[in-house]
């Protein structure tokens, strides 16, 4: 049966629909960038909070700044903005549940007065983002604006028909101010430590640069609460689409996703909000320790799994779970190197949030990629582990679990092949770098800790490079991670 409004009450009673009444959904939100990971997360919670709540205020019209999000904005209009989220289960089981928070779509680059009059309008009183690390336009080296973006220099002169996010936010912005109509809050929800404080940064830069009265008005009106955002979600599959039909739903853009969700968000908003607490978003005042938690332990062990089980030959995240010895190895690492040096985090028991972050790793229907999990090691572990290590070598905590990761990280970096020689998938904007370091280990075991941008002053640790060198030399001697694993395992905390 196809997806759409009035076919609702055909589908199979196994999928759960929508039972507010979406015509009377006014546009609270809008949202740039309706990719995944929106549908799955925001718009879920959303959903949620317009079944429980008899609120009308709260509906979401979705916006598409890039000719990229035609196919998305043509296919939810097509199906009455309505979409399949499938939730698969560690057990193989499969929730397939229509989520009705969407009720609109507007492809900014069609017509960029019709997005900004949207974005400016009364009942818009928040605009979330989805817009991808890359969508905030900054440097990552200094972390400022970068400028030299030519979208950026278009849409400093053409303020009206911008191009890029913040030309449309600040027109949206200058709109608003004109006709007296507070500004709305600008929520992100992507995977950038203090998210809301990058975005205003990078919207603030942009406006001064345009229009610095306008800027103050930004700066004095305008919340960014800072979010930590968590749900894995996998690109959808022809299988996904092909599954979904076999219970009876026509959908043709559906979004999987796992079981597990998390949004904590700091509760400063200019303009009102949904009571997402009522379905499970946390509201804290401060966002840090949550962060801190989710990529000491998530991230990290991410990277711990996708080093050492590339090396050693897996492919996926959960390939490495089913093996008991990466399982144990990623749990040690948590118990013993990272969780000591975390701040108490409210409301979250650690070892429960351990145990359920080793049965999402496990999840065996949701394939993540160990060469996905590795790309950009060199922006990702100066963020995740590297620090674990340090903070441990000041406190006198361990550091043997990590520090092998590290070594994996250096064999993989040099000879990038796993230990029967096949050859590994790198994509890394430092490969060259980390290649030329890690290549002179073999006369110099130290070489790769040389590159100080990633590692920083590592090296002038004794207790450090000792444990450094006896990983990476006997890893050269003999390539077997599983080997080095056991032992370190043996040797007790
Ligand atoms: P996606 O590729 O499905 O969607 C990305 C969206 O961002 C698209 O709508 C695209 O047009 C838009 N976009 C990209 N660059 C842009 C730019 N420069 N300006 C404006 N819009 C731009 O990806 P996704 O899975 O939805 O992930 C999006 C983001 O969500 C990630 O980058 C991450 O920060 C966050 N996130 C994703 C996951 C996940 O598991 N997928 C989990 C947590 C957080």
């Amino acid at each position: 049966i196809p997806l759409n409004q009035e076919n609702l009450s055909n589908l199979p009673e196994s999928v759960v629909v929508p039972k507010y009444d979406r015509n009377q959904l006014q546009a609270g939100i809008v949202h740039i960038g309706v990719g995944g990971f929106h549908r799955s997360h925001e718009a879920f919670y959303t959903d949620e909070f317009l079944s429980l709540s008899q609120s009308t205020e709260w509906g979401i019209c979705g916006m598409g700044l890039r000719e990229a999000d035609r196919k998305i904005g043509d296919i939810l209009k097509q199906q009455d903005y309505l979409y399949t989220l499938m939730v698969k289960h560690p057990d193989g089981r499969q929730e397939n549940r229509v989520i009705g928070s969407i009720v609109d779509f507007v492809m900014a680059c069609d017509d960029p007065h019709a997005a900004t009059d949207k974005l400016a309008h009364e009942q818009t009183k928040i605009v979330s983002l989805t817009i991808t690390e890359g969508g905030y336009n900054f440097n990552a080296a200094t972390n400022e604006f970068d400028f030299s973006n030519p979208d950026v220099q278009y849409d400093l002169e053409h303020p009206d028909t911008p191009k890029m996010i913040f030309g449309f936010l600040t027109e949206a912005l200058r709109k608003r101010r004109a006709a007296g109509i507070p500004a709305f809050t600008i929520q992100s929800c992507d995977n950038i430590q203090h998210n809301g404080d990058m975005t205003r940064k990078m919207l603030l830069a942009f406006a001064e640069k345009q229009d610095p009265e306008l800027a103050k008005w930004i700066a004095a009106e305008v919340c960014f609460p800072n979010a930590m955002v968590d749900r894995i979600t996998p690109v959808t599959t022809l299988q996904d689409i092909s599954d979904l039909e076999e219970v009876g739903v026509q959908d043709l853009w559906p979004v999987t996703c796992e079981p597990f969700t998390q949004w904590i968000i700091e509760d400063s908003f200019s303009n009102g909000r949904p009571a997402w607490e009522t379905v499970g978003a946390q509201f804290v005042t401060d966002v840090t320790p949550y962060e801190l938690m989710k990529i000491r332990l998530l991230n990290a062990g991410h990277s711990v799994l996708g080093l050492l089980g590339s090396i050693h030959g897996h492919e996926t995240i959960d390939g490495c779970i089913a093996d008991p010895l990466f399982a144990t190895y990623v749990r040690r690492f948590m118990d013993e190197e990272a969780t000591p040096i975390l701040q108490h985090v409210d409301g979250i028991d650690l070892d429960d949030y351990k145990s359920t972050l080793i049965e999402r790793f496990g999840n065996p229907n949701i394939k993540d990629n160990l060469a996905r999990i590795c790309l950009e090691s060199s922006s990702k572990l100066p963020k995740f582990l590297i620090p674990t290590i340090a903070e441990n070598l000041a406190k006198g905590g361990g550091i043997k679990f990590a520090t092998l990761v590290l070594a994996a990280w250096c064999y993989y970096s040099d000879k990038g092949i796993n230990k029967f020689g096949d050859t590994l998938d790198i994509v890394d904007e430092m490969k060259d770098e980390l290649h030329q370091f890690a290549s002179k280990t073999e006369s110099d075991s130290l070489s790769f800790l040389k590159l100080e941008s990633v590692f920083g002053d590592l090296i002038q640790n004794e207790a450090f490079t000792q444990q450094y060198c006896y990983s990476v030399q006997t890893l050269y001697q003999n390539v077997d991670i599983e080997a080095q694993m056991n032992e370190l395992l043996g040797e007790g905390v």
